[in-house]
């Protein structure tokens, strides 16, 4: 046993890579597990934790509308304690597994041979690379040097009058609705036709109308080519020509799965031509049979509980003796933006591809809390039913409570729920969910004809 120092050796100390040094160790594994920035990684360290804070932070705001006991440095204060504390604990819980982290950067030397900043080489039986993604700059426009990313928003000294975020995914979206819940006037730009790519067509129109109605000011079809700084204020100008004055710029443009300077040509780890992360078998396996990677930087679905099941997979495959394959098929997800999407399955057009006869069911409705304020939000619920079958093969959900009601409804979609079974469940009222088995007429079928 001499021949290897310890049995795996994870690169990235984030969601997938702490999960599945902490299985791996349970199994019996000698483990060690490198980490060059913070344990816990993006999800808990620049991601969906600390964006999740100021998502409540920026409700509390919006619904008392009370500027004057809020203080942005105090809240930013309120929230590194807060990821120091998970910080912490995601370390204390992988040193109780019985792994070891070392707090450096890894690289391989060959395919068991991992260099450490210290100078050390560590020689490993299995490698796990876990080291995420990161945020795409974009082009080098002039003027990028002076625009942030979702790395640095996180850490912003004081909250900006107005902001310019490009980007329409999720992440561009959320930060939008965060600013402009804290009364910060808000411009998105996007360059393709409507925000939210990828989304169900109706989702994207949705949320579209709800967020112009908070204020925030949506512009499609153009970038921004330049950004000038002069004193505190930058100018960005815009393909379209026209340019925008704000106190900030950000861009939210996409990420990239971590494979540069990692060493992967010396251990010959071949990367995916389709989307440039690591290459995966639906083991998690790379080109190299004693190389696994999972997570961010395999670029399949870059979601936290992705990243831990392709982990704790691995682990329990590789060291438990019991084979597991990831499902990657109906993963309900959420936008946190104001109002929340929540969606699981597939959007009307992936239906409509997929299947010959489609049923959709829809309602556009104004939330009762709203009756009460006169605020003028609606809510959309929309189910995708494969008529054949009657199963129900998605569900979107944009209004408040969205991701909540959608981590539900993922069991049903799961369990091949059909339209049938919805409507045999009886409705709780009063309720905004209850709309989702009432719906009793489709609003559209579709049947594909045999030429289409
Ligand atoms: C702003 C934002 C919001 C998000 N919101 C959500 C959300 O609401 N829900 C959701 O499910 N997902 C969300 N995500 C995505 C989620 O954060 C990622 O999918 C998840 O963190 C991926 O986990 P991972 O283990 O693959 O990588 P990461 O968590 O990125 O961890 C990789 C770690 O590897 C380290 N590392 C890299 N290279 C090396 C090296 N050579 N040596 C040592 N260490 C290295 C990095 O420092 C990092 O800590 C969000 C992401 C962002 C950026």
């Amino acid at each position: 046993m001499a021949e290897f120092d310890v049995d795996l050796f994870v690169i990235g100390g984030g969601s997938g890579g702490v999960r599945a040094a902490r299985i791996a160790a349970g199994h019996g594994a000698r483990v060690m597990i490198a980490e060059e920035y913070r344990m816990g990684g993006t999800c808990v360290i620049r991601g969906c934790v600390p964006k999740k804070l100021l998502v409540y932070a920026s409700h509390i705001h919006h619904e008392i509308e009370d500027a004057a006991t809020f203080d942005w440095p105090t809240l930013i204060a309120n929230k590194d304690k807060e990821i120091a504390r998970l910080e912490a604990a995601y370390t204390a819980n992988v040193e109780k597994s019985g792994a070891r982290i070392v707090k450096t950067r890894a690289v391989f030397e060959d395919a068991h041979s991992l260099r450490l900043g210290t100078g050390e080489t560590i020689k490993s039986k299995y490698v796990l690379i876990a080291t995420g993604g990161a945020p795409n700059h974009g082009a080098a426009i002039p003027g990028i040097e002076h625009v942030i990313s979702s790395n640095e928003v996180f850490h912003l000294k004081s909250l900006p009058k107005r902001i310019l975020i490009q980007g329409g995914g999720y992440i561009a979206l959320e930060f939008a609705c965060i600013f402009a819940g804290f009364g910060c006037d808000v411009t998105l730009v996007y360059r393709g036709e409507n925000i939210l790519r990828g989304f169900d067509e109706d989702v994207r129109i949705h949320v579209r109308s709800e967020i112009e109605k908070e204020g925030i000011t949506v512009l499609t079809g153009c970038t921004v080519s330049k950004v000038d700084k002069h004193g505190n204020e930058f100018t960005s100008h815009l393909s379209n020509g026209s340019s925008i004055a704000s106190d900030q710029v950000m861009f939210a443009i996409g990420r990239h799965p971590n494979v540069a300077n990692l060493g992967l040509e010396k251990a010959d780890v071949a990367i995916n031509p389709r989307n440039g992360g690591i290459a995966v078998d639906n083991f998690s396996r790379t080109s190299v049979p004693n190389i696994y990677a999972i997570g961010d930087v395999t670029h399949r679905l870059n979601l936290t509980p992705v990243a831990i099941r392709e982990g704790h997979a691995f682990a329990d495959t590789v060291f438990g003796k019991r084979t597991v394959e990831v499902d990657h098929a109906e993963i309900p997800t959420a936008v946190f933006s104001q109002p929340e999407v929540g969606t699981v399955g597939l959007t009307e057009a992936q239906g409509r591809a997929q299947f010959s006869h489609v049923d959709i069911y829809k309602s556009d409705f104004k939330p009762m809390k709203a009756t009460m304020s006169g605020r003028d939000t609606r809510i959309l619920m929309k189910l995708v039913v494969d008529a054949t079958t009657d199963r129900v093969v998605g569900c979107h959900i944009v209004g408040d409570g969205a991701a909540e009601m959608v981590q539900l409804l993922g069991i049903a979609v799961k369990m091949k729920a059909t339209k049938a079974d919805f409507d045999a469940t009886m409705a709780l009222h009063p309720t905004a969910a209850e709309e989702l088995v009432t719906m009793r007429t489709p609003s559209a079928r579709h049947v594909r004809q045999a030429a289409e």
